[in-house]
């Protein structure tokens, strides 16, 4: 199995919308050496106002939504790469990556590049179904794709169009690709003090325990941060479809 050196496994994920930053999220937080490549921006800086993301009783601005959940990914330990990912070469380790501006060995790939298949033209027995005029990774439910070490998360991989439906197929492809690199791994889960070791069990790994005054630090951050990120109205206004002439 790939990435059993003294190494963490590597992953790199192609595209940080939803899906990819959700999954890169996940490996990331159980310990998995995890970039995510991107370019331009997600499809969903074109909405005018988001209101079907749990969590957000009056809505949330799009474009607001994406920079948090990327400043999480950072804070998560992902490295995010400037770049459009021009070609994925399989090796016998894996997989080169190579992006506009750098080329990056890697175990795993994600592709949660909505809509672009192009930059795996040289893998062998990829297969894609096309529906009208968009093309979808065919992949079974963990977001495999068939071929070893390369999966596929949120819209490319065929699921529905819809912000929390893609962040909750990259987790998923995220935990499949943590349960497949053989790290150990119980659930990702912070949990109160005492809840596994008061009852004798040692903390799972991916587990967690905090104690109140970590728990408050937290929250405290939290807040910090929350309320300096809705301090201010977002400055930009959604991109337009391409094909909607701009004034
Ligand atoms: C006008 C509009 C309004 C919407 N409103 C809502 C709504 O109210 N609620 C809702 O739930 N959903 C809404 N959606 C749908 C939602 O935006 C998508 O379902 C969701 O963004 C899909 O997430 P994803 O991560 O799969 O793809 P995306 O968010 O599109 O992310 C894919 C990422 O991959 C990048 N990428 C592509 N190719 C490459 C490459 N070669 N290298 C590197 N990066 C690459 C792209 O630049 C992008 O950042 C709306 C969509 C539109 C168009």
């Amino acid at each position: 199995m790939m990435g059993m050196s003294d190494q963490p496994p590597t992953v790199t994920v192609v595209g940080a919308g939803p899906a990819g930053l959700t999954a890169g999220i996940y490996t990331a937080r159980a310990g998995l050496d995890t970039h995510i490549c991107q370019d331009e921006s997600s499809i969903l800086n074109r909405n005018a106002h988001l209101e079907n993301v749990p969590g957000f009783p009056a809505g949330v601005n799009a474009r607001r939504f994406l920079d948090l959940t990327r400043q999480q990914a950072r804070r998560n330990d992902c490295t995010i790469r400037e770049g459009a990912v021009t070609a994925v070469r399989e090796t016998e380790d894996g997989f080169v990556v190579e992006t506009e501006n750098d080329t990056r060995a890697s175990e795993y790939v994600v592709c949660a590049s909505w809509a672009d298949t192009d930059y795996l033209a040289e893998i062998d027995g990829l297969e894609t179904i096309t529906r009208g005029s968009k093309e979808y990774f065919d992949v079974d439910s963990e977001g495999f794709t068939g071929v070893e070490g390369l999966y596929a998360a949120g819209r490319i991989a065929g699921e529905p169009h819809q912000a929390v439906v893609a962040a909750g197929h990259g987790a998923k492809v995220g935990l499949a690709v943590i349960e497949h690199s053989e790290v150990p791994f119980y659930h990702d889960w912070v949990a109160p003090e005492g809840y596994f070791t008061d009852r004798g069990r040692p903390v799972p790994p991916g587990c967690e325990e905090i104690d109140e005054a970590e728990r408050n630090r937290r929250e405290a951050t939290t807040l910090e941060h929350m309320q300096e990120a809705f301090e201010t109205r977002y400055p930009d206004p959604p991109t337009q479809h391409p094909r909607v002439r701009e004034e």
